[in-house]
């Protein structure tokens, strides 16, 4: 979505590079290593990110810009929603 800001950075943030699937599995596997946070399962997840790839707000790919997260990592987080409150996208699971 051309022109919009999102919520979560300051108008100086530049985006010098789309974030990697490398970078994606790396920040996966961090987590994963806290017992603490628990991850949905993969239908779930596939669900998810398939609710973002049609959202008007997801840009580059990766970032909500909602929330400001990259999504392919958001999704995987059991006590994540998505941030939109009157249309949380991935309330159907
Ligand atoms: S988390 Fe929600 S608002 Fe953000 S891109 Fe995904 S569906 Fe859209």
């Amino acid at each position: 979505m051309k022109g919009q800001k999102c919520k979560s950075c300051s108008e100086n943030v530049k985006i010098k590079a789309q974030i990697s699937q490398d970078q994606i599995n790396d920040a996966i596997d961090k987590l994963a290593r806290s017992k603490r946070i628990k991850f949905v399962r993969d239908d779930v997840y596939e669900f998810r990110l398939l609710q973002c790839s049609k959202c008007e707000y997801l840009e580059h790919g990766s970032t909500c810009m909602q929330c400001g997260c990259f999504v392919q990592i958001r999704a995987k987080l059991e006590d994540a929603r998505c941030p939109l409150s009157k249309n949380n996208r991935w309330a159907h699971q």
